[in-house]
């Protein structure tokens, strides 16, 4: 079966041309001059249309097995499909969770099953608990494993624990002290794998809190909690732990100008440390959130103006390589108690790179900048490039194809997650994916997942090859 992908304009991150792409079987065969004398089985014509290497997002959480009222692997999976996203890494706090070998089979077989698009898989770090296990799920081919920092652990369900007061000690896995950290750094150092951190730091949490003197009840209060300084003291902890053990230390959901400041000083000092943002970051600032404050409700929060700023001058200059949506659903219900009991995290793996998109459209990203953050700087990150990331010869015909002009509103009815609501509902957005093919297979058009589920595993290979 050959796929030929006619007159779109091939974008990478050194630059754009017209171009037509010939893919045979799963894999990218040739990127040929326009108009190329080739015979294919199907032919699409991109003529005025965007042609990226496939989207990737490193950060979602499907909820499945434990929680699938709120989501569930194939839901997200076709939704990623429909938003552009051909490859998911899935964050391991399931229940149970990915912790050990045996669980990481068991979790690549069940989401094998119903995948629509190819998927990796991160481990979780339960501290002292299997700290013996983490280099196994790296030889496994786990691309990362994921330290909640700071948040305790029920010991039965291995959930996060939010608030500690209300339960017994007895049942649950503290969080790692930072002695403990460091020895997590050495053990994944010593794996050559990837730690990557929710970076707030608790005991500058709790006293923000404390100083607030009640739970936090708006955006503009979550902000007063939860203040940069917790982001920022947490990363710098982590780069020192970084620098100490050689350990490649990323940053997940960077939100403040602070924290990115410090990666690009541990960049400048040649430490391998990396972070992400998401589209919210990017997007908003608290004040944005009045009148939808449950909703936007996310950890660590969005900011201000000059954090914003900070982070977008991060995804320009490479500081920033990687953009992950954090899908987090919740149910309609979980989201519309009141602010200080609503839980954090929201729908979003299928309006990423929609939203992006747009920002590009507007001009806040140029299309080569954002193929590397969403595609090729993240696929390099994960031990995934040049299989993903890349469109030349050899690499899987993972392709989106965009339509930059195009314009549609976003509407939380017509999203493919469990849960179809969004707090962007009614946001109007520029550029759409048309069409997203995986390992030249058509899987998604017009924002419609179509074919049956045929994703894969993908291990994380850091040397690279296919
Ligand atoms: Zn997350």
């Amino acid at each position: 079966m050959s796929l030929l992908v006619r007159g779109g304009t091939v974008v990478s991150p050194a630059g754009r041309r017209v171009a037509d792409v010939l893919c045979e079987g799963e894999r990218i065969a040739a990127v040929l001059d326009p108009g190329a004398e080739v015979r294919a089985d199907e032919v699409i014509d991109a003529a005025g249309l965007l042609v990226f290497p496939g989207f990737i997002d490193p950060h979602i959480h499907p909820r499945d097995p434990g929680d699938t009222h709120k989501e569930d692997f194939a839901h997200a999976s076709r939704a990623a499909a429909a938003g552009g996203v051909t490859t998911l890494l899935v964050m391991p706090n399931a229940v149970p969770p990915v912790t050990d070998v045996a669980s990481f089979r068991r979790r690549a077989e069940e989401h094998g099953a119903v995948a629509h698009v190819d998927f990796g898989l991160w481990g979780l770090s339960l501290g002292m608990a299997n700290i013996g296990d983490l280099a196994g799920l790296f030889a496994e081919g786990a691309v990362a494993v994921k330290l909640f920092w700071g948040y305790a652990l029920d010991k039965e369900s291995k959930r996060l624990v939010y608030n500690t007061a209300d339960r017994a000690p007895e049942d649950v896995i503290p969080p790692a002290s930072t002695g403990e950290v460091l020895e997590i750094f050495q053990a994944i150092a010593g794996a050559s794998g990837i730690l990557a951190a929710h970076c707030e730091d608790r005991d500058i949490l709790e006293v923000a809190q404390r100083q607030l003197g009640h739970a936090p009840e708006a955006y503009t209060e979550l902000k007063i909690a939860r203040p940069d300084v917790a982001e920022s003291s947490s990363v710098a902890v982590g780069i020192e732990l970084a620098r100490a053990t050689g350990c490649h230390f990323h940053v997940c959901h960077i939100s403040s100008a602070r924290a990115t400041h410090l990666v690009r000083l541990a960049q400048q000092d040649g430490l391998p440390v990396t972070a992400e943002t998401c589209p919210h970051y990017l997007l908003f600032v608290a004040a944005d959130c009045a009148g939808r404050d449950a909703a936007m409700k996310a950890y660590p929060p969005v900011r201000e103006v000059a954090d914003r700023d900070a982070l977008w001058a991060g995804v320009a200059d490479g500081t920033i390589a990687s953009l992950g949506s954090d899908h987090a659903p919740h149910t309609l219900a979980d989201k519309t108690q009141a602010f200080a009991t609503a839980p954090a995290g929201m729908v979003a793996v299928e309006t990423m790179m929609p939203l992006l998109l747009d920002q590009m459209k507007a001009g806040r990203v140029t299309a080569e900048r954002l193929c590397w953050a969403a595609s090729e700087g993240t696929a390099r990150l994960y031990g995934l490039y040049p299989r993903k990331g890349v469109i030349r010869p050899g690499a899987d015909a993972d392709l989106v194809l965009v339509d930059p002009d195009a314009v549609w509103t976003i509407r939380g009815e017509e999203l493919h997650s469990v849960q179809k609501h969004t707090p962007l509902e009614g946001t109007a957005v520029h550029g759409m994916p048309v069409v997203t093919i995986l390992r030249g297979s058509v899987v998604a058009r017009d924002r419609e997942p179509v074919g049956e589920p045929g994703g894969r595993l993908v291990r994380r290979n850091p040397e690279g090859g296919s």
